[in-house]
């Protein structure tokens, strides 16, 4: 995995990380998913979506309900801007299938392990299969 220190980092508000990491617990053994926007690409509000295929291994979400919750985001003059995922068992780094699904190069992929007692949150930039981790700056 490239690690680019010109890449810039990704600011996300206490909040959003706090849910996040909230969310994965509740969902957890099952993978928990949710979209990320804020002003720009600072990353300030979590959405939190159904995980479809109910897995400890893998996310979908259901379309129907990500259009709603881009129009929800556009309603507050957000910008959709990151996705998160839950692992429940496993590290912070995007499996096969996460790199392969990752359709929104402009995205920040957060990525919360709770393989730790300790949850851990990792931020990937994907782009067409390149992969390249993210500072996290919490604000
Ligand atoms: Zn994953």
């Amino acid at each position: 995995m490239e690690r680019d220190n010109l890449v810039p980092p990704c600011f996300l508000m206490k909040e959003a990380y706090n849910e996040m990491i909230l969310h994965s617990i509740h969902a957890s053994p099952y993978e928990a998913c949710g979209l990320l926007s804020g002003r720009g690409m600072n990353c300030e509000t979590a959405w939190k979506m159904r995980n479809v295929e109910t897995s400890e291994h893998s996310f979908a979400m259901d379309l129907d309900e990500m259009d709603k919750t881009f129009s929800s985001i556009k309603e507050t003059g957000h910008n959709f801007n990151g996705i998160y995922h839950s692992h429940p068992s496993a590290s912070p780094i995007p499996s096969a299938e996460d790199i392969q699904y990752a359709v929104y190069p402009q995205a920040f992929y957060f990525i919360v392990s709770l393989k730790e007692p300790k949850p851990e949150v990792a931020c990937y930039l994907i782009d067409n299969g390149n992969v390249t981790e993210v500072e996290i700056i919490i604000l």
